[in-house]
């Protein structure tokens, strides 16, 4: 028993015991709001995933895969994507770039974008390194630039008013000019692009990006160029890569995902396309932590691509109906919301939506001198007394910023009509319990 204890007692050691490039980064807005959804939730508009199916040829693609004839399907396949995979992805992004590229060094593939952006912080940013986010920005960026011994320099999309009585749209948060200017330095190494943006679902006007090509092509920076929602555009509005300006292409790594390009998010494949003396560094993290990813996931992935290439433009491609579907979906829930008091902000693009619950902070009293920013208790509130789920748009914003617009939160509309419906249902009640004595 002694000898037991005094094992015990040795092997527990008294310096920490994690890395220091994890120091601040150990809380994740995710664990938290998606956990509360699971317990609480009747309605789960927080996290970004579609509650419908993907289309079918994709499925039925996935099953051919796993239970046709050629069972090395089921084995490793290359390292930095599977062949049929970056082929594709080869041929469909180098007709939208109008370029030549080389499946095996212009492509990689990742685990979700998420691998994506890793591999890319990692190859790219050094100890002490500057990288511009733009606000508010899809998490991640800030833990993983940190984790790379990078410094994340904020920029602001800043809101401008709406013109009497009309609500507010996503191309209303606009960056300043000289403001983005004064953030590029020396020390600047890359700035983050993410357009559509999630959370607010602002597609970037072509001005906005030539401004940002400008600067990255003056100051030699690399831009990441995070465009997993780039088929989730709409009212006829543009995507444009920012790749394909002047000076761009040798400095960018585009990110996408199919897990938002096909609703197939938990299939987990990503990929990255740029010039190779990016990618390369990218495939030396790659080869170093993930090395390969599912081959049979990627063979599916691949034959949805080839459906679209041939339907490229056409009514009947995926790309041309899910947006059209989706934006059906963001009319509906923009109108449930209106309706009710609670203010959208109407998206260009992406599948999410962010809206005002100022009208509604009577029901959750702010606790002053609290740490926690007053959207994140009003968020956490809703899902357990209403059972909807959303997230504060607080958790798309620096430490330091996060009490800046802190009376929105981001809702998901990528879901069926019924839920939908049933999101609005509880909106309404909530509205007649407010206004009834
Ligand atoms: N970038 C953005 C802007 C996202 O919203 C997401 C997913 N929410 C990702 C990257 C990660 O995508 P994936 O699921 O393919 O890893």
């Amino acid at each position: 028993q002694t000898h037991f204890v005094s094992l015990s007692l040795q092997a527990k050691m008294s310096r920490p015991v994690q890395a220091r490039r994890l120091e601040g980064t150990d809380k994740n807005i995710w664990v938290e709001f998606v956990k509360l959804a699971a317990t609480y939730s009747k309605v789960n508009l927080g996290q970004g995933f579609p509650d419908f199916p993907p289309p079918d040829f994709l499925k039925e693609s996935f099953v051919r895969a796993l239970s046709g004839e050629n069972h090395m399907l089921h084995q490793y396949t290359r390292a930095f994507g599977h062949p049929p995979l970056v082929k594709i992805l080869a041929q469909f992004f180098g007709k939208l770039l109008g370029r030549d590229l080389d499946p095996m060094t212009n492509v990689m593939v990742t685990v979700g974008a998420y691998q994506a952006l890793f591999c890319c912080f990692q190859a790219l940013v050094d100890e002490g390194d500057e990288v511009i986010i733009i606000e508010p920005f899809f998490d991640c960026y800030e833990p993983m630039v940190k984790m790379a011994g990078g410094m994340p320099v904020f920029v602001p999309l800043r809101p401008k008013a709406p013109k009497d009585g009309k609500l507010m749209s996503s191309a209303d948060w606009q960056l300043d000019p000289a403001e983005l200017a004064s953030k590029f330095s020396e020390r600047t190494k890359a700035i983050v692009l993410n357009s559509p943006n999630n959370p607010l679902g602002k597609v970037f006007s072509r001005e906005e990006l030539e401004l940002i090509a400008d600067l990255c092509v003056k100051h030699d920076v690399l831009c990441l160029s995070d465009e997993v929602y780039e088929w989730l555009v709409y009212d006829g509005k543009e995507h444009i890569r920012i790749a394909s300006l002047r000076g761009m292409w040798d400095r960018t790594v585009i990110i996408g995902s199919a897990g938002k390009t096909f609703s197939a998010t938990g299939w987990k494949v990503g990929w990255t396309v740029g010039p190779n003396r990016l990618l390369q560094h990218l495939r030396t993290v790659h080869q170093n932590s993930v090395y390969h990813c599912a081959t049979i996931a990627q063979e599916a992935v691949a034959q949805g691509f080839q459906r679209e290439l041939k339907l490229y433009g056409k009514p009947d491609s995926y790309f041309v109906q899910l947006p059209k579907e989706l934006q059906q979906k963001r009319d509906w829930l923009v109108q449930s919301l209106d309706a009710v008091g609670m203010k959208p902000i109407i998206p260009e693009g992406t599948y999410f939506l962010v809206a005002d619950i100022s009208k509604f902070k009577s029901d959750v009293p702010d606790v002053p001198d609290s740490d926690e920013p007053y959207d994140s208790r009003f968020a956490k509130w809703m899902v357990k007394n209403k059972g909807l789920a959303a997230i504060p748009l607080s958790a798309f914003y620096s430490g330091a910023h996060k009490n800046n617009y802190n009376h929105f939160i981001r809702f998901c509309f990528a879901k069926e009509e019924a839920t939908l419906k049933a999101a609005n249902d509880i909106l309404q009640k909530w509205k007649q319990e407010k206004t009834s004595p």
